[in-house]
């Protein structure tokens, strides 16, 4: 299973029940797409391939890996992971060597998305698509490592 297919089937599953049946923008007039010019979203690996050359986005290096810059206004058929998810964040940790997924509302969404009260069914469709990232070992590993930073971010 490569990194490229299963992020493929996590777009077609997050797409497959989205937690409006419309652009929730609409709803908030695109909070989240908002950030400055130094915010972004990171990127699973090997996800930087589907916007490499793509009008309207950027894409840098960070600490953490691949960061995608974009304008705050995309065709949400494109976005990446990082936006098809949010307000939710399958946090991933590894217990007897089995992964363990706890899909929470991401912090970093708490005091301004109106989604995370939504839809107990999208919260379920994050749980399964973040199995399904989980088939790679280097999606796995950036879960792993990620989980690790929000964890650390909310103990602060
Ligand atoms: S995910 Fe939340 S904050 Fe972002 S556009 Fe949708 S409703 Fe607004
Ligand atoms: S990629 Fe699209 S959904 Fe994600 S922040 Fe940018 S404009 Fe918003």
């Amino acid at each position: 299973m490569t990194a490229q297919w299963v992020i493929q089937r996590a777009y077609d599953i997050l797409d497959s029940a989205q937690p409006v049946p419309f652009d929730c923008g609409r709803l908030c007039d695109k909070k989240c797409c908002k950030g400055s010019e130094q915010d972004g979203m990171l990127l699973f690996p090997g996800e930087e391939k589907l916007f490499k050359g793509k009008e309207g986005f950027e894409i840098r290096e960070v600490p953490q890996g691949k960061m995608l810059l974009c304008s705050g206004a995309c065709d949400r058929t494109l976005r990446p992971i990082a936006c098809r998810i949010f307000p939710f964040f399958p946090y991933v940790t590894q217990e007897n060597g089995n992964y363990k997924i706890s899909v929470l509302k991401d912090i970093r969404a708490l005091h301004y998305c109106p989604l995370q009260d939504v839809s107990k069914d999208f919260e379920r469709t994050v749980r399964i698509a973040a199995r399904n990232l989980l088939r790679d070992e280097s999606c796995a590993d950036f879960l792993l490592r990620l989980t690790e930073d929000l964890t650390d971010l909310g103990n602060l």
